[in-house]
């Protein structure tokens, strides 16, 4: 039934060597990110990482104190925000109060001249495509959160935007809802192959939706990577503990080129270690096992059921914070709070740094 919502062709955007500064804060310190035709890329980072200023900058918002921001091969720096063909989706809050869902929607058109009975038809598709097709005469207070987001979406749409941006537009959605909209909003973007930037401090949401992962700390990229390889290869140990959960582990490298953790050897990550030096392993919760032992070195501190597995957390007299042991399907009634038990570390270790250093 779509005829005028048309799949985009994707266009490259390039942000090279980013730097923006706030008085003595650096929210942008040499970002450099390429994003693929069609590609939907992540920004993700703690509060104050430069995520936000990223998509300011890249929508023409804000202007770089240095670098470019290049889309489809055209340097867009110093063009303005509403000539870069770019759609955006905020937090929350950002229809027009007194104007229908439909209205809304049409607006974009409107400013472009599209022609009432265009428009309208093409609004309607848009809530359609975002699930809304019999609301489009309520206005905003007579939605609900996630039905309000959609109108947002579907405005943002509606211009046929070369790219899509999105900031923390979920943040302020109960859980269930976010989940849905998230899948719904991956399923569009996919199906109108349109380029796109959401940016999130929801490492499970990025995880989830994107691509490519770029992970920003202080102003700078940290990582640029797929989901899968953000997860298990962390280039920096800010990544590994950021993402997911680290566990940080005293060890120490043998003669024959093994780590020691917890008493026992395991594959060492990289191979450049030399034998007796010290270090802090950094390992999943779920790259360690725990077995009930009368004279264990680890007590059990408490279990936390999470459906499919189960958080359990020892203490170990040696390291100042409880180990984090992730359990699939449920515990035997063994373990128990204030059971004694073994750690044994199983999966990878992501990363070592030496002893001294914190990330
Ligand atoms: P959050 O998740 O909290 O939104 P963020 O990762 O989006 O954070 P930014 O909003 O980009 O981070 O901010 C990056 C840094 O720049 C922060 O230290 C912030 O205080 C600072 N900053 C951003 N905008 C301004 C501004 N207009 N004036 C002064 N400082 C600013």
């Amino acid at each position: 039934t779509r005829t005028t919502v048309a799949r985009s062709h994707g266009v490259e955007v390039r942000l090279e060597g980013l730097v923006r500064a706030f008085g003595p804060t650096r929210a942008l310190d040499d970002v450099s990110i390429t994003v693929n035709p069609g590609e939907l890329v992540a920004l993700l980072g703690p509060s104050g990482s430069g995520k936000t200023t990223a998509l300011r900058v890249l929508a023409g918002l804000e202007r770089p104190d240095q670098g470019r921001v290049v889309i489809d091969g055209e340097d867009v720096t110093r063009v303005s925000a509403h000539r870069r063909g770019i759609g955006m989706v905020f937090q929350a809050y950002s229809l027009f109060p007194t104007m229908t869902a439909l209205e809304n929607v049409a607006f974009g058109l409107r400013l472009r001249r599209m022609r009432r009975p265009a428009r309208t038809a093409r609004a309607h598709e848009l809530l359609e495509l975002v699930g809304l097709g019999q609301l489009a005469d309520r206005r905003p207070h007579q939605l609900s959160g996630g039905q309000a987001q959609r109108v947002a979406l579907a405005r943002a749409l509606a211009i046929e935007p070369r790219v899509l941006l999105l900031d923390e537009p979920l943040s302020a959605l109960d859980a269930a809802v976010r989940v849905r909209l998230r899948e719904e909003i991956r399923r569009i973007q996919l199906e109108l192959g349109t380029t796109t930037v959401f940016v999130t401090h929801d490492q499970e949401e990025a995880l989830s939706i994107a691509d490519r992962v770029a992970v920003l700390r202080a102003g700078r990229l940290e990582q640029l990577d797929t989901p899968t390889q953000i997860y298990h290869r962390p280039a920096t140990p800010f990544v590994a503990s950021f993402i997911g959960r680290a566990n940080r582990i005293p060890a120490q490298m043998t003669e024959n080129g093994r780590l020691l953790v917890l008493g026992h050897e395991i594959d060492a990550p990289t191979a450049d270690l030399a034998p007796g030096t010290r270090h802090v392993a950094l390992m999943r919760p779920e790259s360690l096992t725990i077995t009930p032992a009368p004279d264990g070195t680890g007590r059990i501190l408490g279990l936390v059921f999470r459906g499919a597995s189960t958080d359990v957390t020892v203490a170990w007299p040696t390291l100042p914070d409880p180990l984090v042991v992730t359990l699939a399907g449920e515990p035997t009634a063994d373990l128990a709070p204030g059971a004694r038990v073994e750690v044994v570390p199983r999966g990878t270790v992501l990363f070592v740094e030496r002893a001294e250093e914190r990330p």
